[in-house]
């Protein structure tokens, strides 16, 4: 088969900045673990594993050593209890997460309901929260954005990896009920570039496959978007999930990959598809 690969996929700029500074981390030779994982690739984590990079739920897990908190960001009471820890910490947050937290923490400043569009309970969304304050909501629906009755002033900031037009749908909505709205979109250029370009891709192909973790939010993204342009979509993590039955009759698939998905997980799928 003939597989075109989407013209963004793949790791970001935050996931390979977060990578690069763990593995550098390791050199120091001191204990090193990671508040959930760094990433949310299953594959990469269970790699750092194998050279000694382990993960832990919570911070009272560790008792010395380096505490990495991950791209997507925490809460700012998990930094500090790590601190208060005396645990030394790598902070490997993606810029473009802790300027949401800025942009969160500052329309709470001033006086505004803070709205976070976004998955609930990812922990993206939990730290937004949190550096929102008390007078914060997640909303992951427009129809969830129409069930509630607004305060005067709402403040709308998204998690990085939604839809643009997802946002749209609910910073409309949301403007209709209150009397004064402020939006920002906040969705990060890596999860449009990625989404564009599968958009672009579609119409190209017979199938799609996306490539990323079950647990990345913008891999399920990217696999929401491939299954609304109504061609056939597969979403695996690994080259091994594929099934030759899927592309009967098929010459050309098309590939993508979640922010997270490093190359040689992305490389080995090519390889398989175009053995097919
Ligand atoms: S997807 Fe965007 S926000 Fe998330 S780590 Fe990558 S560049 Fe940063």
């Amino acid at each position: 088969m003939k597989v075109i690969v989407a013209k963004h996929a793949g790791f970001c700029f935050g996931v390979k900045r977060a990578l690069d500074t763990v593995l550098k981390a390791t050199e120091k030779g001191e204990p090193l673990y990671t508040l959930g994982p760094l990433i949310h690739n299953p594959q990469v984590v269970e790699k750092l594993r194998s050279i000694g990079v382990e993960v832990v739920q919570d911070v009272k897990d560790v008792k010395h050593g380096w505490i990495v908190m991950p791209s997507h960001g925490v809460p700012k009471e998990v930094t500090k209890a790590a601190k208060d820890a005396g645990l030394k910490i790598v902070d490997v947050t993606c810029p473009f997460v802790a300027k949401v937290h800025k942009r969160a923490e500052s329309l709470s400043q001033m006086g505004f309901h803070v709205v976070v569009v976004g998955d609930p309970g990812h922990s993206e969304v939990k730290g937004i929260l949190s550096a929102a304050g008390e007078n914060a909501t997640t909303v992951s629906t427009p129809e969830e954005a129409n069930a509630v009755e607004w305060p005067e002033r709402v403040g709308i900031v998204a998690q990085t990896t939604q839809v643009e037009g997802h946002l749209r749908a609910i910073v409309e909505i949301i403007s209709k009920k209150t009397a004064e709205a402020q939006a920002f979109d906040t969705i990060c250029y890596a999860t449009r570039d990625r989404q564009q370009a599968v958009m672009e891709l579609a119409p190209k192909v017979e199938a799609l496959v996306v490539v990323g973790g079950r647990n990345s939010a913008n891999t399920n993204r990217l696999r929401e978007i491939c299954e609304s342009t109504n061609v056939p979509t597969y979403h695996i993590e690994t080259a091994d999930e594929l099934q030759d039955e899927w592309f009967d009759g098929k010459q050309v698939v098309g590939l993508t990959a979640g922010a997270s998905t490093p190359d040689w997980i992305i490389e080995a799928v090519k390889e398989r598809l175009e053995g097919i």
